[in-house]
């Protein structure tokens, strides 16, 4: 048994050995199994890895190529960009240097502009004379049938044969026929518009912001359209004038217009308006925008003197600074509405007075030279004549400035060298110069008559003077020419328009007027003259 068992006991373990090397056997089988596929996966893997990782590094290749490329293009754009780049800014200098040139031209040109302007309007004559025959209106006919009884009363007599030309032609049974012809600057006929009438007015207002003074009269008889042309059409029973109808608009408003629209072409702050409107009525000046202390408006006499620089000053007079020219309009209809308002102002007709609307333009000059302003010499020097005083100094005395639309005086007290020159712009509606008859007359009209006669023949007398070059000017002989001492005469430009009545009723007081005018005129011609040829000093 103990063999037996010993036995048994080997072939247990042999069968164990067996076992345990056939499970071994079987295990390293499975092994070799897995480990070849494993291996076969391995191989494939790693090939396509391999593809794969040549793909990439292929791939990169060819990327880090085309971003080379963009690179390389990059550099190239921004080396063209910087080429461009210091391309203009040589342009950039060469426009900037030949803007400089184009600007110091330009202030020349500006200059010439100026003097070329100014001698253009001399040329045309510092006096110069329009005609205006107005249409025949419907009242010409009414008031002539009851004294004539030849019922063509209201016939034409006044033409207009060219546009310098006035025929007046009329011939009456009992009566020496007139056939006569009258020569002005520019003669307008019925049919022309306001805005013809402006289109000549306007270039004296350029003239006006170069620094000279201007005036604008209007002269003829009552009914003649003196009213129409300087302001407009007039509102019914009032002396306003309509501001609605832009096209009816006279020379006054259109002129503030221009005066607007040309200040506003020049730097801001440089120039400013002030606008007083006064009547002169007996040969006295009424103030007809004085306010009493309640601000009520009310019209105020004052004086007009002459300054120890020559000038004439009408002193408290009422300015007011306006900024456009609807302010200046109302301020205009204001005055007006006073004229019939006022019991110490009540006249029977408009006609019966001198309306003189001035607008006074104050330029701000810097520097201590007006030649940057004032090419021509003769006006560069006067200004810096009339500018003796410093302007801050003035702001502060001139109360009614210290609102406008220039600086603050305290700016301008910073800027030492700094003045203001001051501009006229005389706008004139004369009293009616029908030569009234003094037979009949007495009390309050006679003595009416009597100051417009005497008024409009010391305008007469100063135009006359001025035509003969006399030395002496008889400014001083009426308040009228006193007023208008510095915008008629010297380099002042000065337009008389004349209004005409066409119809035969007026046929005495359009000759009148047209002789009025024809004197004036010589005036203009006496001064070409003497521009371009010496002339004998008088007797012509
Ligand atoms: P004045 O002021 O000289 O007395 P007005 O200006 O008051 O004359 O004119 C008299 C009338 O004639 C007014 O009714 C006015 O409207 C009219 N009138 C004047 N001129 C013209 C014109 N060119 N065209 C149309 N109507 C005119
Ligand atoms: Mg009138």
């Amino acid at each position: 048994y103990q063999g037996l068992a010993g036995r048994s006991t080997n072939e247990v373990l042999q069968l164990y050995a067996a076992h345990g090397q056939q499970m071994k056997f079987q295990r390293s089988s499975v092994v070799t199994q897995l480990h070849g596929a494993i291996k076969k996966r391995l191989k494939q893997d790693l090939k396509s890895l391999h593809s794969f990782a040549l793909e990439l590094s292929k791939d990169f290749q060819r990327q880090s190529k085309t971003c080379l490329y963009q690179v390389l293009a990059a550099v190239q754009g921004i080396q063209l960009q910087n080429e461009a780049m210091q391309m203009f800014q040589i342009k950039a200098f060469d426009l900037e240097q030949s803007l400089q040139e184009v600007t110091e031209r330009y202030e020349k040109e500006k200059q010439k502009r100026k003097a070329l302007h100014n001698s253009l309007i001399e040329l045309r004559g510092n006096i110069r004379v329009h005609c205006r025959i107005r249409p025949l209106l419907p009242f010409d006919d009414a008031a002539g049938h009851s004294q004539d009884r030849q019922r063509n009363f209201s016939e034409k007599v006044a033409y207009a044969a060219d546009d310098e030309t006035v025929l007046v032609k009329c011939s009456r049974p009992g009566h020496a026929s007139v056939n006569k012809t009258f020569q002005f600057e520019r003669v307008y006929n019925d049919l022309e518009s306001q805005d013809a009438v402006f289109a000549d007015v306007a270039p004296l207002l350029t003239s006006l912001l170069d620094g000279y003074n201007v005036c604008i009269m209007a002269y003829g008889q009552t009914g003649s359209g003196k009213t129409y042309t300087m302001l407009g059409p007039q509102l019914e029973g009032n002396l306003a004038f309509a501001m609605e109808e832009e096209s009816e608009l006279g020379i006054i408003p259109r002129a503030t217009q221009e005066v607007f629209r040309l200040i506003s072409e020049k730097p801001p702050g440089s120039y400013w308006v002030e606008v007083s409107v006064v009547e002169v009525y007996n040969n006295e000046i009424f103030d007809l925008l004085a306010k009493d202390s309640c601000g009520k408006v009310f019209g105020v006499k004052r004086d007009v003197v002459t300054t120890r620089e020559g000038k004439s000053d009408v002193p408290l007079l009422t300015h007011e600074t306006v900024e456009n020219a609807s302010e200046f309009l109302h301020l205009v209809n204001k005055g007006l509405q006073l004229r019939v308002t006022h019991p110490t102002l009540v006249h029977a007709h408009s006609s019966r007075s001198h309306l003189v609307v001035t607008l006074t333009i104050t330029t701000v000059v810097f520097g201590d030279n007006f030649g940057t302003l004032w090419e021509d010499e003769q006006t560069s020097q006067r200004l810096n004549k009339e500018a003796a005083f410093t302007f801050p100094q003035k702001m502060r005395d001139n109360k009614s400035t210290s609102s406008s639309r220039a600086s603050s005086p305290v700016q301008l007290e910073a800027t030492e060298k700094m003045k203001q020159v001051k501009t006229r712009l005389q706008l004139v509606d004369l009293a009616g110069s029908e030569c009234v008859g003094m037979s009949g007359v007495t009390g309050a009209a006679l003595r009416e008559t009597s100051f417009i006669n005497r008024s409009l023949s010391a305008l007469a007398d100063v135009l006359g003077a001025i035509a003969e070059q006399r030395a002496h000017v008889p400014y001083r002989n009426s308040k009228l020419t006193h007023l208008l001492q510095d915008s008629v005469g010297g380099d002042a430009k000065l337009l008389v328009m004349l209004c005409i009545s066409p119809g035969q009723k007026y046929l005495t007081e359009s000759m009148q007027s047209l002789g009025f005018g024809t004197r004036a005129r010589q005036v203009q011609r006496g001064q070409v003259k003497k521009k371009n040829f010496p002339v004998p000093s008088k007797g012509k």
